[in-house]
């Protein structure tokens, strides 16, 4: 058999544990595993015969196996990165370790389970000896964590070893010129920190609709380093968006409890009781709507809602908490779903491809929850939502009705609101005057 990187270890010290030795390779190893490798890494004296044989024990860990001499003689290490498709069960298999194996894993609680979790990437080291057991089983989910499963007995233990980053802020601005997504590109921002940016400001923003040439927002957010290898964007701190000259400011809070949100510079929460548009703008961002375009409509029909047009399929979700009333059909509304807020509101979508699961009347919905699909059941004639806001019984523009405000930071954490958030709005404002001086220049 051939080896893709073979490497060999020769462990002359006796006296050093095994424990030890097991981490100390799997911090060196740092080659790339894509490929499945296989490699007999120790040779240590045959002990059995050894007159140190005793003292060798002695030193090692007390939860250290020592089943057999054999045991101590040669240790195999094999590695593997999850491929699509795979699971725990058939990487055991491909790398010939038994199943029983995997069985006494899955055991070790509360760990264990989390091994029925794999996705392709991620990477599995195991250790066994020469009898085929398995000694130790490493899993990294990802670069900041690794569970660790040592064997003793007959049974595993396992231990969840977090690496913490290094945090670093950046700044970030952006003008929109063909869509918000292209335009943090451009800025060096993936779409999934962009996806961030824009959900603190939904409740505010209608990001299907309402986005225009000449927007822009500037961001301070985290970059997560591990050695010196950049990992990540970890939180956004602060971000200024400016949506068709209006200007919205968000801070990230940390409560005492540990919950983190965004508030204004006031302390008045981002969240409000409804979203801004209920549909899953990052589906429809491809083909982004920089002019309002309007599905063709019925003109005889007095118009009362909102249309979104996008992708058929796109999930629509929920506007705020509350009651599912109806999730039916009818000849001109197709399949359409109607949500009660408390005693005064309701909002309703129209023309769904199809109602998501469980979605019937009387089940409780939370704000954001996907109710349906984008669709053109009924008198439609191309895929969108229509959605219509009522208050009190009458139809009402969502984006200019008066709503109920959301729970603002409490008056007696307001003081530590304040130490948290001041120093962020004038970082993220002297940035934006350094922008502006570097325009002007
Ligand atoms: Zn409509």
């Amino acid at each position: 058999m051939r080896y893709p990187k073979p490497h060999f270890f020769l462990v002359g010290v006796l006296s050093l544990g095994l424990t030890t030795f097991v981490i100390a390779q799997f911090n060196n190893d740092a080659e790339d595993d894509r490929f499945t490798t296989e490699s007999v890494l120790l040779s240590i004296p045959d002990v059995s015969t050894n007159r140190l044989a005793g003292v060798a024990e002695d030193n090692l860990p007390a939860d250290t196996p020592t089943s057999s001499a054999t045991a101590r003689e040669t240790f195999i290490e094999k590695s593997a990165q999850v491929a699509p498709g795979d699971s725990m069960a058939r990487i055991f298999k491909k790398l010939g370790i038994p199943g029983r194996e995997l069985a006494l894993l899955l055991e070790s609680k509360p760990l264990g389970p989390r091994l029925k979790n794999i996705f392709p990437g991620h990477d599995l080291r195991f250790t066994l000896n020469a009898d085929n057991e398995l000694l130790k089983l490493a899993y990294s989910p990802g670069p900041l964590e690794t569970l660790e499963f040592e064997r003793v007995g007959d049974r595993f233990i396992g231990h969840d070893v977090q690496r913490a980053p290094e945090r670093l802020t950046a700044y970030k601005h952006a003008k929109i010129d063909h869509s918000l997504f292209i335009a943090s590109q451009r800025a060096g921002l993936d779409d999934a920190l962009t996806m961030r940016i824009a959900q603190i400001f939904q409740w505010d923003i209608d990001f299907v609709l309402d986005i225009r040439k000449g927007d822009e927002f500037y961001v301070l957010f985290e970059e997560l380093y591990l050695e010196d290898k950049f990992i990540g964007f970890g939180d956004v701190l602060a971000a200024e968006f400016v949506n068709q000259g209006d200007s919205y400011q968000a801070l990230q809070y940390e409560d005492p409890h540990g919950q983190k949100g965004y508030f204004n510079p006031r302390g008045e929460n981002m969240k409000k009781a409804f979203l801004r548009a209920p549909v899953e703008f990052s589906r429809i961002s491809s083909n982004f709507n920089l002019r309002r375009k309007h599905p063709l409509h019925k003109r005889t029909m007095p118009h009362r809602g909102i249309d979104y047009a996008a992708p058929r399929g796109t999930p629509i979700l929920a506007a705020g908490d509350g009651k599912v009333v109806t999730a039916s059909k009818s000849s001109s509304n197709g399949n359409y779903v109607v949500l009660q807020h408390g005693e005064q509101f309701v909002t309703k979508y129209l023309h769904l491809s199809k109602f998501a699961r469980g979605v019937r009347a009387g089940r409780r919905i939370v704000q954001g929850d996907t109710i349906g699909y984008v669709g053109s059941t009924g008198w439609a004639t191309g895929p969108h939502l229509h959605y219509e806001f009522l208050v009190n019984g009458s139809h009402m523009n969502p984006r200019t009705v008066k709503l109920p405000d959301a729970t603002p930071v409490p008056a007696q954490e307001l003081e530590a609101f304040n130490t948290q958030a001041r120093p962020l709005i004038s970082l993220l404002n002297n940035y934006k005057q350094q922008i502006h001086l570097a325009l002007v220049r």
